[in-house]
């Protein structure tokens, strides 16, 4: 991210005597800029003239000069970012027609604030003995608890419950819809495309179909079929979601259309006219060559093509509405300014690797990795070492003010120039010294407990067998003895 360059200031931290943090909001906030636009983030920090957030596909930065003031709290953190992605976008899951029957049983299958799975044993028992008409009510039970679960953020269970709410009623359209939606709420718009296709052979009509099918298209950056999935769903039903959608597609898709188009086997790159055509050739030559090595490194292979944009700088401050911003962004797409430029460089090329991590990281780890994993990993990954900050690192562990790992999981809001700077330099060592001592494999295996839903420190006790202060003590052992002679 542009705004890494908080890591040279981190000389600066020796001056520091304490580096205190203050209590992290679980919410999200607002951004308010001059211009009278909100943008809802979360992990909102200020760094010296940028502001930096996080959206569920990355982060962005805006120039502190452009926004008026940031309001903390907010009820869930929905990416209001430009080209958030699609499955950050606010949109509720499709309805069952409510009837009296099917209400009692999801009133029997949730009630008490918990999923009764004895009362859909029961039901499911039924279904087993007394065929069809039975079924019903074992969908229906098994549809209301993915909806409980999903309210309550458990999107693994909720998809669980769905797909068994189906087996009971397979040709079921707003059953088909909703395991569409938990796909779609995952980023994996593939898979959310083909309950789509079924639920469109039994429901050609329904308008819900064509919304939720823009939006899968819409994730996989294919904005032509977006938009026509969208403009068909509008002419079923007049729907406020869907029309900001479609404007903002369309625009989207108007600004790309002038750009010429890449593939190769993991991206598909865009770039305008202007741009070096030897350059985008480049680019995509080494975000494959840094693909092939994260992929081996963390063992994972993100599902779908991910899109690159290539901007001159207007271009870049134009779409992303972020005037004067420096440096290349994460939305969902990797987006780098590369005005002037006409081959690659080592700057650019740790650049894309930066970012490239992070679109790894959110997909493994489905948009769950904290911020000091994302930030250590990213830096680690485009070869960023402690050595410079070590002897600080260390110092300030000694001294008793080193930040705890889970202050930097979510946001870091209260937190001046000085300190994020910190804040990267710490994640970046925590990392390190766990990459160094136990190997990559077990980053992996931690990412992969995370993406399941496991907290992070819980994943950290079972993989490594240290909790967050004894990571740290050894972290900065760790600094001591390789760095500070
Ligand atoms: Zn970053």
């Amino acid at each position: 991210m542009g705004l890494d360059a908080a890591r040279a200031k981190m000389v600066a931290l020796a001056t520091l005597s304490v580096l205190f943090f203050a209590a992290f909001s679980a919410c999200a906030d607002t951004i308010v800029l001059k211009n009278g636009r909100r943008i809802t983030a979360s992990n909102v920090v200020e760094i010296g003239d940028k502001i930096k957030y996080e959206t569920s596909a990355g982060e962005l930065t805006l120039p502190k000069s452009i926004v008026d003031h940031i309001e903390k709290g907010g009820s869930v953190a929905i990416a209001g970012a430009p080209g958030g992605d699609a499955a950050s976008l606010a949109i509720t899951p499709p309805a069952i027609a409510s009837s009296a029957s099917g209400n009692e049983i999801a009133q029997l299958a949730v009630h008490d604030g918990a999923v009764d799975r004895a009362y859909i044993a029961k039901l499911e028992g039924q279904a087993r003995t007394s065929g069809s008409s039975a079924e019903v009510p074992a969908a229906v039970a098994h549809h209301a608890a993915a909806m409980f679960e999903l309210a309550h953020g458990d999107m693994e269970r909720a998809l669980a419950d769905e797909r068994t709410a189906l087996t009971y009623a397979p040709q079921e359209p707003v059953l088909l819809m909703n395991v569409a939606y938990l796909h779609l709420k995952r980023s994996e718009y593939t898979q959310s495309l083909d309950y789509l296709e079924r639920a469109r052979r039994v429901a050609p009509d329904n308008p819900d179909i064509p919304k939720l099918a823009g939006w899968s298209y819409y994730g996989m950056n294919k904005m032509e079929q977006a938009v026509n999935e969208w403009k068909r769903s509008l002419a079923l039903r007049p729907d406020s979601e869907v029309q900001a959608a479609l404007d903002k597609a369309m625009r989207d898709k108007q600004e790309e259309e002038s750009y010429k188009e890449n593939e190769s086997a993991h991206f598909t790159l865009k770039y305008s006219g202007t741009a070096e055509p030897a350059l985008a050739r480049d680019v995509l030559r080494t975000l494959e060559v840094h693909f092939a090595a994260i992929e081996s490194e963390l063992n994972f292979t993100p599902p779908d093509s991910i899109g690159v944009i290539l901007y001159t700088q207007q271009a870049f401050a134009d779409i992303t509405k972020a005037p004067g911003w420096v440096g290349a962004l994460n939305d969902g797409r990797i987006r780098v300014p590369v005005q002037g430029l006409t081959s690659m460089t080592p700057e650019l090329s740790r650049v894309l690797k930066h970012e490239l991590t992070h679109s790894f990281v959110g997909q493994k780890t489905r948009g769950r990795a904290p911020t000091w994993i994302q930030e250590g990993l990213a830096q680690w990954m485009e070869g960023q070492r402690s050595s410079e900050n070590a002897a600080s690192l260390a110092q300030i562990y000694s001294d008793g003010h080193a930040s705890p790992l889970g202050r930097l999981e979510g946001g870091w809001l209260s937190l001046n120039g000085d300190q994020a700077a910190y804040a990267y330099a710490w994640a970046l060592a925590n990392i390190e010294y766990i990459v160094e001592t136990d190997g990559m494999s077990d980053v992996e295996r931690i990412l992969e407990r995370i993406g399941s839903g496991e907290a992070t420190e819980a994943a950290l006790q079972e993989v490594l067998h240290s909790d967050y202060a004894d990571v740290s003590q050894s972290t900065a052992e760790y600094l001591r003895k390789n760095y500070v002679h």
